[in-house]
């Protein structure tokens, strides 16, 4: 489902953050990808969605050449991508019902087939019953489940994560490794960097280490391998 091949990316003040990988993930997979902060992992799974592109070098994602699609594309392309991030991104001045419905409605689904999606991923996470809340009334774990839901609404092939569970503590890390544990098993492809030494060692998933922008280790089930 992602291919990458010998991409590099040097950002325009000349760091180079990727410099050389060559990568293949299948639908279905869990990868875990572990590194040293600086280490180039933000920038090699933006490359994934299209947040950066590379400088050099093929990424192939659901069989489409995405160094070459159009700008204008992107959008089409990003629908089957769901992304969660460290501090969440929700809308502030939406409830938890609409931050999740947001996507639905901009590709105009029927309200009938959005509120029983929107319903149906709240529950997933177990919060329809704060689905008229807003985010400031949530707590750090919650508001994680929040942009969870968000992400996964469209039913996308692939979610991305980037240290998702960096802001949390450790029960409400369990819980969005729970969540995203059931997701994998209905056949969505996780690719989520992490610095979770506890949830990495202990939920077993292929690892991708990286250091200085190329991958070092490559491992099934691999460990975290890193002491922080
Ligand atoms: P990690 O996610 O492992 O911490 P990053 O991909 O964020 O690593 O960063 C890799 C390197 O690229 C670092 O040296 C970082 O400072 C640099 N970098 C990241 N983003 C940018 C940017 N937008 N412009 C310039 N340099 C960047
Ligand atoms: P956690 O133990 O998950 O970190 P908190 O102790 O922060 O949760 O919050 C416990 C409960 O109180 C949560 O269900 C949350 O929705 C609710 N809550 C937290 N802060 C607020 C707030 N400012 N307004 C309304 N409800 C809140």
């Amino acid at each position: 489902m992602i291919v990458m091949e010998n991409v590099y990316k040097k950002y325009p003040n000349g760091v180079v953050a990727v410099n050389g990988i060559d990568v293949e993930i299948e639908q279905g997979e869990f990868v875990y990808v572990v590194g040293q902060s600086g280490a180039g992992k933000s920038t090699f799974i933006k490359m994934m969605y299209r947040e950066e592109k590379p400088t050099e070098g093929k990424i192939i994602v659901n069989g489409v050449d995405i160094t070459k699609l159009k700008n204008s594309k992107v959008p089409l392309f990003r629908r089957n991508i769901g992304v969660v991030f460290q501090d969440f991104k929700l809308l502030p001045k939406l409830t938890v019902y609409e931050n999740v419905a947001f996507a639905l409605e901009v590709i105009e689904e029927s309200p009938r087939i959005i509120k029983k999606r929107v319903m149906s991923v709240l529950d997933l996470v177990n919060l329809k019953h704060k689905a008229r809340m807003f985010p400031t009334e949530l707590s750090g774990g919650e508001q994680q489940r929040v942009s969870i839901a968000r992400a996964i609404v469209n039913s996308p092939s692939l979610v991305i994560a980037d240290e998702p569970t960096g802001n949390l503590d450790p029960e409400n890390s369990w819980e969005i490794m729970r969540v995203f544990e059931e997701i994998n098993a209905r056949g969505t492809t996780i690719v989520m960097a992490t610095h979770n030494k506890e949830i990495v060692n202990e939920i077993k998933h292929r690892v991708i280490a990286i250091e200085g922008g190329t991958i070092v280790r490559d491992e099934q089930r691999g460990e975290y391998g890193y002491e922080v």
